[in-house]
C-alpha cells in the first residue's frame, strides 16, 4: 500500500500533481479543503463550521478535521492507497494520522513537500481566484494571513515526517510536467 502525504505551502501545486498521482498510482485522493468545500456547497453543519474559518484563511480545528478525515479513509476500505492532500496540516494531526494507520497496519509511506517560492505562490493563488470561485483566493490580506498559517503551524509537520526518515523535498518551481517527473522519481518503487 502506498501512502502519500503531498505537503507544501498554499498554491504549491498540490492538488494539480494530484490528480497525475492518482492516475499513475491508482491511489484515492483525499483534499480536505475539497471535502470542506464540498460539505459547504451542501450546506451540511460540517460546512457551516468550516467556513467561518476558512474565509479567514485559519485553520478549522483538528478534532473536526481530524474526525472527518479518518471516516473519509474508513469508507474506501478498498483503496490501494492514498494521496493525502492539505492534511496534515499541523503536528496534532500528523500524530493522530500516525496512530490510525498503524492501528490499519497501513502507514504512510512517504511525504513529498513541494518547495515553491513566496511570491510565486501568491501570484498562483491570484491567478487561480479567476477561475475557482474560491474567496480565500481573491483576497491578499487572506492570502498572507494562510502563508503565515503555513510558516507557523503547518511547517514545522515536515520535521515529523523527517525524524522518520520518511520526507523528500521537491522543487516545486517550473512547468507541471517537470514537477511531475520530479515527485515521480521521488516515489518509492
Ligand atoms: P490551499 O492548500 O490552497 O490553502 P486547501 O483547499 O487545502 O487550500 O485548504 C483551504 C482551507 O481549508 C484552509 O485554508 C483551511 O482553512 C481549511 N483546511 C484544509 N485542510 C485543513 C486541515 N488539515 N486542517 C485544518 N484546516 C484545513
Amino acid at each position: 500500500m502506498l501512502n502519500i502525504v503531498l505537503f507544501g505551502p498554499p498554491g504549491a501545486g498540490k492538488g494539480t500533481q494530484s490528480s497525475f498521482l492518482v492516475e499513475s498510482y491508482g491511489l484515492v485522493h483525499l483534499s480536505t479543503g475539497d471535502i470542506f468545500r464540498t460539505n459547504i456547497k451542501g450546506g451540511t453543519e460540517l460546512g457551516k463550521m468550516a467556513q467561518s474559518f476558512m474565509d479567514q484563511g485559519q485553520l478549522v480545528p483538528d478534532d473536526v478535521t481530524i474526525r472527518m478525515l479518518e471516516s473519509e479513509v474508513n469508507q474506501h476500505s478498498d483503496a490501494g492507497g492514498f494521496i493525502f492532500d492539505g492534511f496534515p496540516r499541523t503536528t496534532a494531526q500528523a500524530e493522530a494520522l500516525d496512530v490510525f494507520l498503524n492501528e490499519r497496519g497501513t502507514p504512510i509511506s512517504c511525504m513529498l513537500s513541494l518547495d515553491v517560492e513566496e511570491e510565486e505562490l501568491k501570484a498562483r493563488l491570484l491567478n487561480r481566484a479567476k477561475t475557482s470561485g474560491r474567496p480565500d483566493d481573491a483576497n491578499p490580506a487572506v492570502i498572507q494571513k494562510r502563508i503565515d498559517v503555513y510558516n507557523a503551524e503547518t511547517a514545522p509537520v515536515a520535521s515529523h515526517y523527517a525524524t522518520q526518515g520518511k520526507f523528500t523535498g521537491v522543487d516545486g518551481m517550473g512547468s507541471v510536467e517537470e514537477i511531475t517527473d520530479r515527485l515521480r522519481m521521488a516515489i518509492p518503487a
